[in-house]
């Protein structure tokens, strides 16, 4: 767990429920020993300029590239985002973003907290609680870019209807809701077995 800023204590409850060994890291060197990370959510802008000045952005960019996994969530997947609408500068310009994830994303774009909602979305098959909190959502996706969810047509999300709100690519897994909040495991189930499945022996399909 990225433990700079954010809701970071409810990811490792979920994650430990699961069985995984969560430690929160801070510094480049505790990334390391990590098989997978996770990216909160919480305040993309705080998180990314911490990152910055602790050092440890460079090896959370370096832990993508190295294509071991990575769950992003809200804050977490504008993190990820290569390209971000409605960031800060340093955002839009990627100085203080990780990127990696071939996506657009647009920050806050469901509206302010007042607008923030809650829905459920299809994603692998599970129906899923998104809790979206002043969430951004993923405009357009890169050609390798998997599209996970999108919230579903009605007439109170307005213009969210049809928005992308989880994505993977690659080793990299993001949503624009909290699967931290609730004890649904879906979404931290598919981090986990990604997190198994490349630190530890293939079992053939049957
Ligand atoms: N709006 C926040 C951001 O851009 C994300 C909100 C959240 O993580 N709940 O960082």
């Amino acid at each position: 767990m990225l433990a700079l800023q954010g809701d970071v204590r409810e990811h490792v409850a979920a994650l430990r429920r699961l069985g995984a060994d969560v430690v929160p890291v801070r510094r480049a060197e505790e990334l390391a020993d990590l098989d997978g990370l996770v990216l909160p959510g919480g305040e993309s802008t705080t998180i990314g300029r911490l990152a910055v000045r602790f050092g440890v952005m460079d090896a959370v960019r370096a832990f993508v590239a190295q294509a071991r996994p990575v769950l992003g969530t809200c804050a977490g997947m504008v993190l990820l985002a290569d390209r971000v609408l409605d960031g800060t500068p340093a955002q839009e310009d990627g100085s203080e973003a990780v990127g990696g994830l071939d996506v657009t994303v647009r920050r806050n774009a469901f509206g302010r907290q007042v607008d923030s909602f809650e829905t459920t979305v299809d994603l692998a098959g599970s129906r899923v609680p998104a809790v979206l909190i002043r969430a951004p959502w993923v405009e357009s996706v890169g050609p390798g870019v998997e599209v996970l969810a999108r919230v579903e047509g009605s007439p109170t999300h307005g213009g969210a209807a049809g928005r992308i709100v989880a994505v993977r690519q690659g080793s990299l897994l993001a949503t624009s809701f909290h699967p931290e909040i609730g004890d649904d495991p879906v979404v931290h189930r598919m981090f986990w077995d990604s997190v198994v499945g490349a630190a530890g022996p293939v079992v053939p399909a049957e």
